[in-house]
């Protein structure tokens, strides 16, 4: 739950001040990218953890109204997963993550949960549950044959044998950087970080540019530059969330790459022409009208 606070001036230590006004908005990236997958027409169930706080209803109930499964998201003692969001007038923020219930998350609650990952087609982890819980899930579903999906967010050191069980490495210019020390800024330099991750043995690698679109790069496939739409951007929240859940559902479905790459550039897009982060995901239909 981002939990948001608009103020005039950020507080000095010490200091009480008014908020202007507050939000409390259904966030995280492993439920932003569940309702990307579900809005985008995949068949999509989230597996994590919930607190026993009064925001645990809510966030359950957003990502049902939104079409994910909810079926194996377990409820631990203590709060949920939160981040206290403080934006001044000048339109910067502070932000306190609380891990919550997503810190509990442990490899046997996924065990319990799913213990074949040979039914499933994609599994799609992001890094805000802990580190032994993620790394045991990508060697097991990779050894049951499911296809990996990574966002390394927020963004860490992969280790180095861990990469041959990815199938596709999906980070932004910043997650590139930390994952291959390679400065990455603009296209050229996302090619090079790509490489880096072949090299290592993942077999695709997405790159996200911001406004410069997107950059993927196969074990089979040649690098495909894909730019962004140009749309008027009011809120960026969620953009990285909604392309990857995007591309997801578009590969699940058999979809060509560079045909994935625009369908999920065109989803994220229409997200920044809207405020907030999983209201702002648009529907199958709007990407499809949007790109008619
Ligand atoms: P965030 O943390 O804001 O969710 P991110 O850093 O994970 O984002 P970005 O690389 O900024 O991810 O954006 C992901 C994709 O969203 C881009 O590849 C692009 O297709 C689209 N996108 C982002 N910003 C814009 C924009 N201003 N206009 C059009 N498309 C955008």
């Amino acid at each position: 739950m981002d939990v948001v606070n608009q103020v005039e001036h950020f507080p000095q230590p010490g200091e009480t001040i008014a908020s202007k006004g507050n939000d409390f908005i259904p966030g995280g990236k492993g439920a932003n990218q569940a309702v990307a997958v579900a809005r985008a027409g995949g068949n999509c169930t989230m597996v994590g953890a919930v607190g026993d706080d009064p925001y645990a209803d809510s966030l359950i109930a957003s990502l049902q109204t939104k079409g994910v499964d909810t079926k194996l998201i377990l409820r631990k003692d203590g709060v949920s997963g939160m981040a206290f969001i403080t934006v001044n007038s000048e339109g910067e923020n502070h932000i306190v993550l609380s891990k919550g219930a997503n810190g509990k998350l442990a490899e046997a609650d996924v065990a319990e949960a799913i213990n074949d990952w040979s039914a499933v087609e994609i599994v799609l982890l992001q890094n805000e549950i802990p580190w032994v819980t993620t790394e045991s899930v990508i060697r097991g579903a990779s050894a049951d044959g499911a296809r990996v999906f990574f966002n390394p967010a927020p963004a860490i050191r992969i280790p180095d044998e861990l990469f041959t069980n990815i199938d596709t490495l999906i980070v932004n210019e910043t997650e590139a950087q930390v994952i291959t020390g390679i400065p990455v800024s603009d296209p050229i330099s996302a090619e090079n970080a790509a490489n880096w991750i072949i090299g290592k043995g993942a077999a695709n690698v997405i790159v996200t540019l911001g406004e410069k679109g997107s950059l993927l790069l196969g074990r089979q496939c040649p690098v495909n530059h894909v730019p962004a739409f140009r749309v008027k951007a009011v809120d960026t929240t969620a953009a990285g969330d909604t392309f990857i859940g995007a591309y997801a559902a578009a590969n699940a479905e058999g979809m060509e790459a560079a045909r994935a790459l625009i369908f999920a550039g065109a989803a994220a897009a229409l997200a920044v022409t809207k405020a907030g982060a999983q209201s702002s995901i648009p529907s199958r239909e709007e990407i499809e009208s949007f790109l008619q």
